[in-house]
């Protein structure tokens, strides 16, 4: 039988394409039910869906924010009974601190990070009974590396990091692999996400910061992050074939990366505990571009180095 996929923020971007991606697989392997937070707003994913809706793709309303939406959504399934949950709703935030409202941060918390638990809260009591199931979180990068002035929203993503690592670990007993949870974690994927935050960011009043910090952000942040998606970003439908790669794996990774760019990057952090590396690793990124290649480098070999190590601590402990 086909596997229920449900998944979250299905209007646009990475959601839209992966429940298109799923709903037309050949093999027919997937029941997909995309929902998204406002019915009103889904011409795009049924026109992209085509004849696959109403056969492999229904769409339902469901908000991340709103605990009874989603109650409502998983008790019109039969047997509230989903197989593979994909947690995709999210927003983003750049710009000075001093620029954004606390409420807007809360929000962007209330969805980010909190619409992820209610869903769990939600499903996983049911996974747990049947001994079955699959959580695949979109997080980023940014869930493992901090970016200046994307402060708020690598906060979120941390968040949600930080949660599944606790929760994953609960599943090993009940599942025949630690694959019920998979956090997906991309660089930047060129969507309506990156339209959004420029959009902000150009309407934004920086009276509220120094001139300095305006000055860095308007002129050098948003320059190189243009550069940035324009020469690594992914296409939503790239992050769908990798989702589908995680979905369908017999032994699913609890992380996969899908911009082999990025892994160094995230490297820095482990490869020195006392975290100089990783941040003058990012100084040079937005300030002294050229640097950053030697710094990887530098990582990479100070990575192999430790591995020896932790080898080496591990056959002490009596782990290997
Ligand atoms: P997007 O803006 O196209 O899609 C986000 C979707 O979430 C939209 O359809 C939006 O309507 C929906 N949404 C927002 N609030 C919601 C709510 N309360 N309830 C239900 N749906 C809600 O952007 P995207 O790039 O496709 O983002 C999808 C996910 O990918 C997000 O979690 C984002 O953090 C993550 N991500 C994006 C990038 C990127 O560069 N675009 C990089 C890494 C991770």
């Amino acid at each position: 039988a086909p596997r229920t996929v449900l998944i979250t923020g299905c209007s646009s971007g990475i959601g839209l394409a992966l429940a298109v991606r799923l709903a037309r697989d050949k093999q027919r392997r997937f029941r997909v039910i995309a929902t998204v937070r406002n019915v009103s707003r889904s011409g795009a994913l049924v026109a992209a869906a085509g004849p696959a809706l109403g056969r492999t793709l229904e769409t339902k309303q469901l908000d991340v924010c709103d605990e009874g939406s989603i109650r409502a959504c998983l008790d019109s399934i039969p047997g509230r009974h989903v197989d593979v949950l994909v947690s995709n709703a999210g927003v983003g935030m750049i710009g000075p601190l001093e620029c954004q409202s606390l409420a807007a941060m809360q929000g962007l918390m209330d969805t980010n990070f909190f619409g992820l638990i209610r869903l769990v809260k939600e499903v996983l009591p049911d996974m747990k009974r049947r001994r079955s199931g699959h959580i695949v979180v979109i997080s980023s990068v940014m869930g493992l590396q901090g970016i200046v002035f994307n402060d708020v929203y690598a906060a979120s993503k941390f968040a949600v990091e930080g949660f599944c690592e606790s929760l994953v670990v609960q599943a090993i007993p009940r599942a025949p692999s630690p694959g019920s949870i998979s956090l997906v974690e991309p660089g930047p994927v060129t969507t309506e996400f990156e339209a959004k935050v420029y959009e902000e960011a150009e309407r934004a009043d920086y009276s509220q910061t120094d001139p300095e910090t305006a000055e860095i952000f308007t002129k050098l942040y948003l320059r190189n992050s243009r550069d940035v998606f324009a020469s690594l970003g992914q296409s939503p439908e790239d992050i769908a074939e990798h989702t589908l790669r995680v979905i369908e794996a017999a032994r699913p990774p609890f992380r996969h990366q899908t911009n082999a760019a990025y892994t160094p990057m995230a490297a820095l952090k482990h490869a020195d505990p006392s975290g100089a590396l990783m941040t003058d690793a990012f100084y040079k990124l937005v300030f002294k571009y050229d640097a950053v290649l030697r710094l990887g480098l530098r990582a990479i070999r100070l990575l192999r180095w430790k591995a020896q190590k932790v080898q080496a601590g591990a056959r002490l402990l009596g782990f290997k």
